[in-house]
């Protein structure tokens, strides 16, 4: 059997795993994302981690394939960089991939978590067998992991599918970003808990303004079914861009549940442009836990190998 480590990077923890070829989990652990401490320093401490694994699971290093690392955009996958992403404010031009190839002597790639996260859904989840499927995370953000034709699509330096500041109703208002009415600034997890807070007057969490909608309290049911609609109009471009077979929907928010997945399947069903379009099926990512490790780990074996 050969094995790789998925490292996964994110704002408030790294969860590190070791992963075997059928993308069954060895054995794991997580550390705190200490952003007092520098880069380089959590870097040593992953790869204590990783060294740790490595001698509780009883694998030998010549099955260990290689180390995948999955984190927040932006980055640069070709040249193994984290450039700027917000989430991790003092992680600026961090070349994770040369300091971590310092200790180990196996091949080390690095994609944004949302890639990461299409590739386990390919690899043993809703994208099984699936060639053309459309993997977007309604989170603390929103992203998509794209596969076009059985192939992740890149771009330039790993940052395509960034869909969450695409604009889609600058009436929302401002994004952070600049830009108004962008997609993640009207329906990611936090921005559905901060409208909803605004309209009631005290701080809920996202899961409460869904509690809200379901108890049908007016305002409520009237943001929500605005967001629904944004998520559907995503979803349609999604579909009229790349005309994918499935759009698979993780994270946090997608845990709402089947009243998120029909109001955005009966969106799609009456306005993605062509008649097949209509019928794209928009289904539940199938990992939830261990979504980020294992699409980390699966960046080392060969995912796509039943692509067109
Ligand atoms: P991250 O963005 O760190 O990867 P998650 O994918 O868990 O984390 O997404 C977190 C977001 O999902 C938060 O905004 C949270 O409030 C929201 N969320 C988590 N569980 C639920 C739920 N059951 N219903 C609605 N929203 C949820
Ligand atoms: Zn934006």
């Amino acid at each position: 059997m050969r094995y790789s480590i998925g490292v996964d990077i994110g704002g408030t923890k790294v969860a590190i795993a070791v992963v075997d070829a059928d993308g069954k989990i060895i054995e794991q652990t997580k550390l705190p994302t200490d952003l007092s401490i520098s880069p380089r320093e959590l870097i040593v401490r992953i790869n204590e981690a990783i060294e740790h694994l490595i001698k509780k699971s009883y694998i030998e290093m010549e099955q260990m394939i290689g180390i995948g690392i999955g984190a927040p955009g932006p980055l640069d996958s070709r040249n193994g960089k984290i450039t700027c992403p917000p989430n991790l404010p003092n992680w600026v031009d961090v070349p994770i991939v040369a300091w971590m190839n310092e200790k180990w002597k196996i091949p080390i790639r690095l994609e944004n978590d949302a890639n990461a996260a299409a590739l386990a859904e390919k690899w043993i989840g809703a994208g099984v067998g699936v060639n053309h499927f459309v993997y977007v995370t309604v989170s603390t953000g929103i992203g998509t992991g794209i596969i076009a034709d059985g192939k992740l699509l890149h771009g330039r330096k790993g940052n395509a599918g960034d869909i969450g500041h695409t604009v889609i109703d600058p009436s929302f208002g401002k994004c952070t970003c600049g830009q108004y009415g962008c997609l993640e600034s009207i329906a990611s997890g936090t921005a559905i808990a901060k409208r909803g807070s605004d309209i009631m007057g005290r701080e809920l969490t996202t899961k409460e303004v869904f509690d809200l909608y379901q108890q049908k309290e007016g305002a409520i049911v009237e943001l929500i079914d605005r967001i629904f609609r944004v998520l559907g109009v995503a979803c349609v471009s999604i579909i009229n861009t790349f005309d994918p077979e499935k759009i698979i929907i993780g994270g946090g928010v997608s845990n709402v549940g089947a009243t998120l997945f029909n109001a955005i399947q009966d969106y799609v069903s009456q306005y993605a442009l062509n008649p097949t379009g209509r019928t794209t099926e928009v289904v539940p990512a199938k990992l939830s836990q261990g979504a980020g490790v294992v699409g980390a780990a699966a960046l080392c074996f060969e995912v796509m190998s039943d692509s067109e």
